[in-house]
């Protein structure tokens, strides 16, 4: 019965949260616009984590959310995750 964290409601409500106060992206810098489709628009708002969850970071806690856009986190994510990955073992 373990579903995805993120659809259950102490999640949603975190968000709903964070969206309502209205910080602009703590990526860019820029504001969020509130009126526009949160599924597909590349500045819509989302929920981004400042310890990433695959470094241990908490899914849930308001001290670890930072706003957004889609398209700023989704960009991070692609450039940091590929690094995580990587060994830091390789010495000479
Ligand atoms: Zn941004």
């Amino acid at each position: 019965m373990a579903g995805n964290p993120r659809n259950g409601r102490p999640y949603r409500r975190l968000v709903a949260t964070m969206k309502a106060t209205g910080h602009p992206c703590w990526i860019c810098g820029h504001n969020i616009p509130a009126n526009v489709d949160g599924r597909t628009h590349p500045l819509a708002f989302t929920l981004d984590h400042l310890v990433p969850l695959s470094r241990g970071g908490d899914l849930l806690d308001p001290a670890n959310a930072r706003s957004a856009h889609r398209r700023c986190n989704s960009s991070r994510g692609n450039r940091t995750a590929p690094r995580v990955q990587q060994r830091a073992s390789r010495r000479w």
